[in-house]
C-alpha cells in the first residue's frame, strides 16, 4: 500500500503573519482530528520556509516543501533558490514543473529533467507536475501529452532513482477553476501514467510511485478522488489556504 500524501500549494499567497496563523491552525486541527497516516506537506513561498517550519515545531505529521528550485546548484542567478540551499534548511520536498511555471515562466520538459536531476542529487523529493490544457483534452490528446511530459522529464532516471519521485497529475483546466476532474477521469489518467512507467521500469517499480491528483480538490470531493486505486492523494491549491477546508481534505485521504 502506498502512503497517501496531501500537499498544499500556497502559491504566492498570504503575508507571513497570515501564513503563521494558517499553519498553526492546521497543525492543531491535524493533531486533534486527523486519524489517517497521510503525509502532509505545506509548499509555501520561499521566504516562509523556515518561519513555517518553526511554527510547526515538533509536529511530525507535517513537513514544509518548496514550490520551485533552480536547475543550477549555485552561482550568479539572482532571485533563484537552489537545491543545496533547500537541503541546508532541511526542506526535503519541492514542486517542479507546476503548470503555472510551465505557462508563465516557460519551463519545458528539458529544463524540468535538469531540475529533477539536481533535486535528486541533493537528496530532495521532487513533486513532478504534469497535465494537459483544455484544448488538448478536447481533442483527445491528453494521454499522449501527459505521458510525453513524464517521459521527457523523468525517463532518463535509473530504476532506483525514479522511485524517489512523486508525480502530480494536474489537468490545467481544473487548476483554480472550481472544475474538478471526475474521479473516473482522474483514475483513468493516473492508470495511464502508471502503465507508462510500468512499460519502461516494470510493474513493481510503477506500483511504488505515488501519483497525486491536483485540480480544484476540496473538502467535498477529496474522499472520492483519493479513494481511486491509482490516486495516492492530492496537490491542493485554493483549499490549502483555509484551515478548516484543508484539514477536511486531509481527512479524506
Ligand atoms: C495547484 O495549485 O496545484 C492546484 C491544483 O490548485 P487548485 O487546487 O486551486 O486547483
Amino acid at each position: 500500500m502506498r502512503q497517501k500524501i496531501v500537499a498544499g500549494n500556497w502559491k504566492m499567497n498570504k503575508t507571513l503573519e497570515e501564513g503563521n496563523i494558517l499553519a498553526s491552525e492546521i497543525s492543531g486541527m491535524v493533531n486533534d482530528e486527523v486519524r489517517n497516516d497521510a503525509k502532509i506537506i505545506f509548499c509555501v513561498p520561499s521566504p516562509y520556509l523556515l518561519p513555517i517550519k518553526n511554527v510547526l515545531g515538533n509536529n511530525s505529521r507535517i513537513v514544509v516543501g518548496a514550490q520551485n528550485c533552480s536547475e543550477h546548484e549555485s552561482g550568479a542567478y539572482t532571485g533563484e533558490i537552489s537545491a543545496p540551499m533547500l537541503k541546508s534548511m532541511n526542506i526535503l520536498y519541492v514542486i517542479l514543473g507546476h503548470s503555472e511555471r510551465r505557462q508563465y515562466f516557460g519551463e519545458d520538459n528539458k529544463l524540468l529533467a535538469k531540475k529533477t536531476d539536481v533535486v535528486l542529487k541533493h537528496g530532495l523529493t521532487p513533486i513532478f507536475c504534469c497535465g494537459e490544457p483544455l484544448e488538448i483534452r478536447e481533442t483527445n490528446g491528453h494521454e499522449k501529452l501527459v505521458t510525453t511530459q513524464v517521459e521527457e522529464g523523468l525517463f532518463h532516471l535509473d530504476e532506483a532513482t525514479i522511485q524517489k519521485v512523486v508525480i502530480a497529475y494536474e489537468p490545467v483546466w481544473a487548476i483554480g477553476t472550481g472544475k474538478t476532474a471526475s474521479a473516473q477521469q482522474a483514475q483513468d489518467m493516473h492508470k495511464v501514467i502508471r502503465n507508462h512507467i510500468a512499460g519502461k521500469y516494470g510493474q513493481a517499480v510503477a506500483d511504488k510511485i505515488p501519483i497525486l491528483y491536483g485540480g480544484s480538490v476540496n473538502a467535498g470531493n477529496a474522499k472520492e478522488l483519493f479513494a481511486c486505486p491509482d490516486v495516492d492523494g492530492g496537490l491542493v491549491g485554493g483549499a490549502s489556504l483555509k484551515s478548516r477546508e484543508f484539514t477536511d481534505v486531509i481527512k479524506g485521504a
